[in-house]
């Protein structure tokens, strides 16, 4: 994580602090421990504090967007030869947040049921690094979010965190295809597209959006994208009310941000971009600032009003979560 600089203040008192609520409900969090990684640890994670529990993930945001009081969904970062059982565990040890089980493919579907249960979990995390396919970029949804799990979160009442991969996300017919098979065929479980329906090309969510046309059971979350026209497709299409305002903590403070190229997206970070330009001084600010400018551009060209701003940064999720949504 990039420590917060004086740019990203100056960005959020002149773009951000008119826009954003007092109050936030953060659809997307990751909260971890170092030590639960058992294979290679991941290099953003690494960067970061060893505890990254509610204390870091609160102090962060004090950064980020001073003042503002948060609530969340959080989950494990979920990574190839993570230990799941001591990752879980610490999720569900956290105060002020409702915990996501991270699941993999393999899960027998009762152990998944008792430990939600045992826990308390309100939902499912699952991730393409735990399907067998390779590369895992090319999972089906199926493939690391089998029907049998489904079924569990079905019965259970449960949400469903959900990333899309294949290289078209939400443009891929077969990610369309399976979205509302699975949608209709197990309709109390509850769906979350995270990073606008993976629209970190927006134009693979503006061309794939009209397939979910209908679906009760389906939202998104804006975390980590940092263009504005997919926020603007779901709400055209799904409705101000599947819109969820996530940060994607930690990943909120890597400095830099994501943007279509092609058919495709790329990632622009001070690792790989030389932030370099002749007519002034380039000075990148957070992933997580320069989403929420994204969001409030969104917001201007759909002319939402406050009420509907204020929806999709708390009374969404906390509607879906059963708290108090005024
Ligand atoms: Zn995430």
């Amino acid at each position: 994580m990039s420590p917060v600089r004086d740019e990203d203040r100056e960005f959020f008192a002149r773009e951000l602090n008119a826009f954003v609520p007092p109050r936030v409900f953060d659809a997307h969090i990751h909260l971890y421990r170092v030590a639960d990684f058992r294979g290679a640890v991941p290099t953003l994670a690494a960067a970061g504090p060893p505890v990254a529990g509610w204390a870091a993930y609160e102090a962060a945001m004090e950064e980020l967007t001073p003042g503002r009081q948060y609530r969340a969904l959080a989950f494990p970062f979920p990574a190839a030869g993570v230990d799941l059982a001591a990752a879980n565990a610490f999720v569900a040890s956290q105060p002020l947040c409702h915990g996501q089980m991270l699941v993999t493919p393999e899960m027998d579907p009762e152990f998944v049921r008792e430990s939600v249960r045992r826990h308390g979990f309100v939902g499912l995390k699952c991730y393409h690094v735990f399907s067998r396919r390779e590369p895992t970029w090319d999972s089906t949804i199926e493939e690391y979010m089998p029907d049998r799990l489904v079924r569990v979160a079905h019965e259970e009442g449960l949400t469903i965190t959900l990333h899309l991969v294949k290289e078209r996300a939400l443009a891929d017919p077969v990610n369309q295809e399976s979205l509302r098979r699975l949608a209709r065929r197990y309709p109390d479980a509850r769906w979350i597209l995270a990073h606008a329906a993976r629209g970190f090309n927006v134009h693979h969510t503006i061309a794939g959006i009209e397939s979910l046309r209908g679906l009760s059971n389906v939202w998104c979350d804006t975390s980590a994208v940092t263009e504005c026209g997919a926020f603007e497709a779901i709400v055209r299409t799904l409705g101000v009310e599947r819109l969820l305002y996530g940060s994607d903590f930690p990943v909120s403070h890597i400095r830099g941000r994501c943007v279509a190229i092609g058919d495709s997206f790329l990632w622009l970070t001070e690792e790989n971009t030389q932030f370099n330009a002749a007519h002034a001084p380039l000075r990148p600010v957070l992933v997580g600032l320069e989403s929420l400018r994204a969001l409030k551009q969104a917001c201007w060209n759909l002319d939402l009003p406050d009420s509907a701003v204020e929806r999709i940064f708390h009374g969404n999720a906390a509607q879906l979560f059963g708290e108090d949504a005024a």
